[in-house]
């Protein structure tokens, strides 16, 4: 194993592309000097950042922060990375989930990724009335989420649930947690204005599908007493504009743009 100085002057070769440098979720324990394998990212790392033996790449694993690691055999089954040197201590997204109704025209891979780019914490489908779409593909939904982490630079990937029906949701609610409900009907404050005055702790966004909520629906969710309704103005914002929208909203003046 190099000595850390070595390692320091070496950082350079370091796998670069246009965007960045080269960085990978993975599922292994990270310590100096473990070892592991990867198959399923070595063809990208071999043949689309044509990396080579030697050469360092990040990795992280959302618990151990990120590290350096060195490609200690390359082989199209999989190549074998040594974990050399911690780069950053393990850190979070602000506590903010994305409660979302999957749509039609814009695909919910779409959704997961610019929301783990804006730092969601959790990615939760939820099927309403309104609801069009009846398959949620929770693998893919995981992989966009995990690409956009592995972009970003976090250090986390959101959690993706499997979809839920909004009764249930609302049933099974922790009470802490507030409950941001994008409400299009016109009488609720400003988001930016609403939170305001309101404590800091943890959030949740809901957001409708195209058809937005039927009126038992937000009847029923303005009922609840950690439901907080709000406008994100005049305009009707198609579904993924209203969560993205949301949670830029939440992250200047709740979450880590302040
Ligand atoms: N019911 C509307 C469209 C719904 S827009 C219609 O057919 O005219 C989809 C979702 O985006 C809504 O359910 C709501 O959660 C959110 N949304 C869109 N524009 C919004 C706004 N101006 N304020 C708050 N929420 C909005």
């Amino acid at each position: 194993v190099p000595s850390a100085t070595q390692i320091e002057q070496t950082v350079t070769s370091e796998l670069t592309y246009a965007g960045g440098k080269t960085r990978l979720f993975v599922q292994a324990e990270l310590r100096a000097g473990v070892e592991f394998t990867i198959t399923d990212q070595s063809h990208y790392l071999l043949h689309v950042m044509r990396a080579k033996e030697g050469d360092l790449l990040s990795v992280f694993n959302g618990r151990d922060g990120e590290w350096i690691a060195r490609i200690a055999q390359a082989a199209k089954r999989g190549c074998v990375l040594v974990c050399e040197k911690q780069r950053e201590g393990q850190r979070d997204v602000p506590d903010v989930w994305l409660v979302f109704a999957p749509i039609k025209k814009t695909p919910a891979d779409y959704v997961a990724q610019k929301a783990t780019e804006l730092g969601v914490r959790a990615l939760q489908p939820v099927m309403t009335r309104r609801t069009i779409v009846t398959r949620v593909n929770i693998d893919r939904l995981r992989a966009n989420a995990i690409e956009a982490a592995e972009q970003s630079g976090r250090l986390t990937v959101p959690d993706v649930r499997k979809p839920e029906t909004l009764d249930r949701l609302l049933d099974a609610w922790p009470r802490e947690r507030r409950l941001v409900f994008c409400d299009e009907g016109g009488e609720a404050p400003l988001m930016g204005e609403a939170l305001k005055s309101e404590p800091d702790g943890p959030f949740a966004i809901l957001s409708g599908p195209e058809g937005g909520f039927d009126p038992e629906e937000r009847a029923m969710i303005r009922e609840r007493s950690f439901v907080m309704p709000v406008s994100l103005g005049s305009r009707i914002l198609r579904a993924d504009t209203a969560a993205l929208a949301a949670l830029a909203i939440w992250q200047s003046a709740k979450g880590d743009w302040r």
